[in-house]
């Protein structure tokens, strides 16, 4: 198939296209919704985040901030609290910040129009153009990675402007919303990155790639940086039912607002002299006592193993200072922190009421 009857039948994509995501979509929240403020929230979370992971998320951040103006009115603090564990937390910031800015300029009702939406943080091409059409109805195209990859195959192309162009010329005719749901939806389900499921695919008579039997090779792989792998060592004080939190400095290997002491160490390092010259660094003098836990989770572009160990606090000041917290558990949701200390805390809690755990260890007593 050349590149001219490739575009000769994304015309006639337009169609089976819709028909097939009237009987396939699946039933998501921000599907029930054309509240643009709605709408928003779940595109930013949706960012290089699966479906399944958001959707808790959510269903909590609209029932805390159902509206731009209560969104515009939290501190940063309530707005990381209520993202805590869904990771990159710039997009929690741009959001709050892009609240306040529909606020000021647009006296708190979200614009229609692409180009105004993009003035706004954190919206980009992609967000403005998913925005504007879903929420409003304008025939405006989207590019995410679902959708080029869709795009890729269908004109066997790999050019993002052409993908573009193409997505503009798909999305010109009724129901542009959900056309460009439609096209996210068969990327996600169907035309997936790995083993595309084309027998069964509502677009396979207009797509260049299946016709050479070659899908897989679309859109060509960009190289991606490995993974980083990175050792570090995590201080657990507790004292009576609290656990101290640091306000991490931007070299610590755990990236939240507020989090479990840690020190990135090398393969070869004592991990329990890391957490004293770690502690001491912060004018806390530390007992090291056994390895509770050690686990693995992934930030970004880096695996971390978290080695974790029980420590007693037998120096130092905690009250007053700020980059210091002690939290109880009832705390916990509305202090920010990463998902690794999420984690932490949670392996803490099912090991210690586990029948077997050492009632010293328990977690919050
Ligand atoms: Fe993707 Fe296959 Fe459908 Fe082409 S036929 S769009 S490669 S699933």
């Amino acid at each position: 198939m050349t590149r001219k009857q490739g575009r000769t039948s994304l015309r006639n994509v337009r169609g089976p296209l819709l028909r097939w995501f009237g009987r396939h979509a699946r039933d998501l929240p921000w599907r029930r919704t054309r509240d643009p403020y709605a709408i928003w929230v779940s595109e930013i979370m949706l960012q290089q985040t699966q479906v399944r992971t958001v959707l808790p998320y959510y269903e909590r951040f609209l029932a805390r901030f159902p509206d731009v103006r209560s969104l515009a009115a939290a501190s940063e603090e309530e707005v990381l609290a209520a993202w805590s564990g869904l990771g990159y937390y710039r997009r929690a910031r741009s959001l709050r910040a892009g609240a306040r800015a529909v606020l000021e300029r647009h006296a708190g009702v979200l614009p229609g129009d692409a180009d105004a939406l993009r003035t706004l943080p954190g919206i980009g091409r992609y967000t403005a153009g998913a925005i504007a059409s879903i929420a409003f109805g304008k025939p405006e195209p989207v590019l995410d990675g679902n959708v080029r990859r869709v795009l890729s195959r269908l004109l066997m192309e790999n050019d993002d402007r052409t993908l573009w162009t193409a997505a503009a010329t798909l999305v010109r005719g009724k129901q542009p919303g959900r056309l460009n749901e439609a096209l996210m939806e068969l990327g996600a389900l169907v035309c997936t990155p790995a083993a595309p499921r084309c027998p069964g695919c509502p677009v396979r008579g207009h797509c260049a790639a299946n016709a050479r039997a070659c899908p897989e090779a679309y859109p060509s792989s960009r190289i991606m940086p490995r993974p980083r792998t990175v050792r570090a060592a995590v201080a657990w004080i507790q004292r009576g039912g609290r656990v101290l939190l640091e306000r991490p400095s931007n070299g610590s290997p755990l990236r939240g607002h507020w989090d479990l002491p840690a020190t990135e160490i090398r393969e070869t390092a004592d991990p329990t002299a890391a957490i004293r010259d770690k502690l001491r660094r912060a004018r806390l003098e530390v007992t090291v006592g056994s390895s509770i836990a050690s686990l693995r989770h992934g930030i970004m572009n880096r695996r971390l193993t978290l080695e974790v160990f029980d420590c007693r606090l037998r120096k130092g000041r905690v009250a007053g200072r700020d980059d210091l917290l002690w939290v109880s558990p009832g705390e916990l949701p509305t202090t920010p922190h990463s998902g690794a200390t999420k984690k932490i805390v949670r392996r803490r809690e099912s090991s210690t009421r586990s029948p077997g755990a050492r009632s010293g260890l328990r977690l919050f007593r």
